[in-house]
């Protein structure tokens, strides 16, 4: 376990970080942490209970205030300084993210190299955000001013534990609060990780701390009085839990949720060029990102020729070893996982759709036996009305559906509660915007897919969620913003003397 990840705390199955540093958890149960790979076990963490959770955000809540009155170029310093330390240790964090989430190394070094831009970004914008003044009528002066909610709980997936907490955690301590980070119970090391990173890089002790556990973790966390705001990236079940939870407490939360990507190609489309999109959207992290192009429509002209080319493309994917710099793709994430996966091609099978690759579990070497793999696996005329078609797999299993014409392509498309990503494949520039406009979803890609920018929004609606990460509007949310109405004229416009305050 040791010789996975430093320090070895992280993973001792006993300590979890707040107010500064690795502290023993109170609740004497803990979770298991292995490989998806091969099932190796690297080590535990705790399962945090009440008694560390409230630690966890008195320790913040104490840190936020002294915080919150630095200034937001003080603020950004910090930021950078971390950002610089995680980029100095990048090819560690990649290893260890790589290992306990089964994503290739090579995915995972072009991500890791990219989490210092959230940190930068967020430091250097909140020192530009401007407030407004307005003069009233009646000599009154209207000023606004952005405060910061105090402490916020994050909770987080596994499928890209530090991205996501970054994405969130940049932007909440820009805005001047303080967090409380719930990972994954299937990816929690990287969090604990970060967490020392961050004392190690000067922020002040209590700014980021973290509970390990599961969802009755985040749960308690969630109820914590002392949380003022809630960031969820999780299942769309999760996201009505925690939901209803903020509701009682009248907290507001950002809920980023699960998706049913539609990927529209056009026959004006080169189809190797989408072809090798669409085994990227399709296959990366081995289908397990919330945007994973999971329905294909493809224009009636062009269906069996992208057929044949997104088969080519994915049959020549290299499955096997994350480790391995020359692997595509790696397993997914738990045997559950797998054989939920498993579960939804026998089904696509016997609701008749055609299995044009994959479909199984692939035939490797040694260790990784025992890891839990899943082919990557096209079905072909899928019909609106299939459960595949339907139901958010979160593996690589996809489905390719003919379609007559643009109008009917939307139609497909927007034939799911989910409204996430999309993509639309055409070099015709007025389709592109027609198409784009009127397709479900909150981010939408034209040629190309799954672009991940701090300046770029990100997040849906439906049963997608609600709330974005990313961009100003990401920084405000972390934000209260006030007003101040102040009166500038020297007496008193008095109502019941005849004063004209209405007038
Ligand atoms: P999950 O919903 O099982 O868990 C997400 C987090 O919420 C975990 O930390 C979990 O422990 C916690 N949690 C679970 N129940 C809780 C509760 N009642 N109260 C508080 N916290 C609770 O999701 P997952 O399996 O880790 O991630 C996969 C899902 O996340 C997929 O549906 C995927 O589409 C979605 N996702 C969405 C985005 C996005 O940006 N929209 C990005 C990545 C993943």
């Amino acid at each position: 376990m040791t010789t996975l990840i430093e320090p070895a705390s992280t993973l001792d199955g006993r300590h979890i970080h707040y107010g500064g540093r690795f502290r023993a958890a109170s609740g004497t149960l803990s979770i298991p942490v292995g490989s998806p790979a091969t099932g190796a076990h690297f080590g535990s963490v705790p399962l945090a209970d009440a008694a560390d959770v409230a630690a966890a955000v008195a320790a913040a809540e104490a840190a936020s205030g002294p915080w919150a009155a630095l200034d937001a170029l003080d603020r950004g310093r910090h930021l950078r300084a971390v950002a610089d330390l995680a980029r100095s240790r990048m090819g560690e964090l990649a290893s260890v993210e790589s290992a306990i989430t089964g994503r290739p190394i090579r995915e995972m070094r072009a991500q890791m190299a990219r989490i210092p831009e959230w940190l930068e970004y967020f430091g250097g914008i909140a020192a530009g955000l401007e407030a407004e003044s307005n003069r009233l009528r009646g000599g009154f002066v209207s000023s606004t001013s952005y405060e910061p909610y105090g402490v916020c709980a994050l909770l987080t997936p596994w499928n890209h534990p530090i991205l996501i907490l970054v994405k969130k955690l940049a932007a909440a301590l820009a805005a001047g609060n303080a967090v409380v980070v719930k990972p994954s119970e299937l990816a929690p090391a990287t969090a604990l990780l970060f967490a020392e990173w961050c004392r190690e890089a000067g922020l002040p002790d209590g700014i980021v701390n973290v509970v390990t556990g599961d969802g009755s973790t985040g749960a308690l966390l969630c109820d914590a009085g002392g949380v003022r705001r809630i960031d969820l990236t999780g299942g769309t079940a999760t996201g009505r839990r925690v939901a209803a939870a903020a509701a009682a407490r009248l907290v507001p939360c950002t809920l980023e949720l699960g998706g049913k990507t539609p990927v529209i190609v056009f026959a004006d489309t080169c189809i190797d060029q989408a072809a090798a999109g669409a085994a990227f959207a399709a296959f990366v992290a081995a289908g397990q990102t919330c945007v994973s192009a999971s329905r294909f429509l493809v224009a009636e002209a062009i269906y069996e020729p992208f057929v044949a080319a997104f088969k080519a493309r994915t049959e020549a994917l290299r499955v096997g070893d994350p480790a391995d710099p020359a692997t595509d793709m790696g397993p997914v994430i738990t045997s559950a996982a797998r054989d939920r996966c498993l579960a939804h091609v026998a089904l696509a099978q016997r609701e008749g759709a055609r299995l044009v690759t994959g479909g199984g579990r692939p035939d490797l070497p040694g260790a990784l036996r025992d890891g839990h793999f899943v082919e990557p696996t096209i079905f072909a005329d899928v019909p609106p009305s299939a459960s595949l078609f339907r139901e958010e797999v979160f593996g690589p299993v996809v489905t390719v559906t003919p379609f007559r014409d643009e109008a009917h392509a939307l139609e497909l498309a927007n034939d799911t509660p989910y409204a996430l990503g999309a993509s639309v494949w055409t070099r015709d520039v007025a389709r592109a915007h027609r198409v784009s406009a009127r397709v479900r979803a909150g981010m939408v890609w034209v040629n190309d897919h799954h672009k991940n920018d701090p300046r770029s929004i990100w997040g849906g609606y439906g049963d997608s969620g609600y709330g974005v990460e990313n961009g100003w509007d990401a920084l405000k949310s972390y934000q209260h913003k006030r007003n101040v109405v102040m009166s500038t004229a020297d007496t008193f416009d008095d109502w019941f003397a005849g004063g004209k305050r209405y007038g």
